[in-house]
């Protein structure tokens, strides 16, 4: 089996150290990473420069885009043979909610989802690699539960949130749907040394929709939550108002 992992914290972080670690025997591993941190670039493609890419004392290879590049590089050209799983993270930090919009963890995987890929993107709830060792067993875990078990038809993409526990791999796992969250809070106002007004985005609300059964009600519940995700931005349930509406069908 060959297992391409990648992260949106960048190739240096522990997260994805630890990552690649606890995949160890499972398969071949090739790691292919951003070279700064790009969380929050969601699923952005750098398309206005070209991609440079250098090999890493730590075996990385290390790409100047986002993690979406990353992945998309990888399957695409960089790699000589298409992996038979995508992995991200582990991330610094939970994506959860709405959260997993704007997600370079998420996207990373999603990137190989999209290439038809089974993908998996894994996040720890707190920053700060608190007990990263037993998010790493959590990972492990959850890879060996689903490579057992007979796949899901087509491509599947998962996203674990891990909470930063030692004993996080004893814990038990649920399966869960994406809460929402508010609105962010306001954006940050302040006055650079050149007396000129800059923005710092703000941070994210909290949450608005974390009642049972979702990621932020299984975590707060000290369970590893684990979210299979889809693509479809479409809302099929307002497509028959719409008709309506924008056809002229009333
Ligand atoms: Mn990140």
């Amino acid at each position: 089996m060959r297992i391409l992992i990648a992260n949106d914290d960048g190739y240096l972080a522990p997260g994805l150290a630890a990552l690649v670690e606890a995949m160890q025997g499972l398969g071949e591993v090739d790691v292919i990473a951003p070279e700064q941190n790009a969380s929050g670039t969601s699923n952005a493609l750098t398309l206005n420069r070209p991609l440079t890419v250098f090999r890493a004392g730590n075996g990385a290879q290390v790409v100047s885009g986002t993690p979406s590049d990353c992945v998309h590089v990888a399957l695409t050209g960089l790699l000589p043979q298409r992996p038979d799983l995508v992995l991200s993270g582990i991330n610094n930090g939970a994506n959860m909610g709405d959260d997993t919009l704007y997600s370079g963890t998420v996207a990373a995987a999603m990137e190989g989802y999209l290439f038809g890929i089974p993908a998996i993107a894994f996040s720890q709830v707190q920053k700060g690699w608190a007990h990263l060792d037993a998010a790493a067993r959590v990972a492990r875990q959850v890879v060996e539960q689903v490579l057992a078990a007979p796949p899901a038809p087509g491509p599947w993409l998962l996203n674990v949130n891990i909470p930063n526990r030692a004993d996080a791999d004893r814990l038990a796992r649920r399966v869960t749907r994406l809460g929402r969250r508010h609105a962010s809070e306001p954006v940050i106002r302040q006055v650079n040394p050149r007396g000129e007004t800059i923005y710092w985005i703000g941070p994210a609300g909290d949450a608005r929709e974390g009642g049972e059964g979702t990621d932020f009600h299984a975590v707060a519940a000290g369970l590893v939550s684990v979210t299979p995700l889809q693509v479809d931005l479409t809302d099929h349930e307002a497509l028959p108002h719409w008709r309506d509406v924008v056809e002229g069908r009333r």
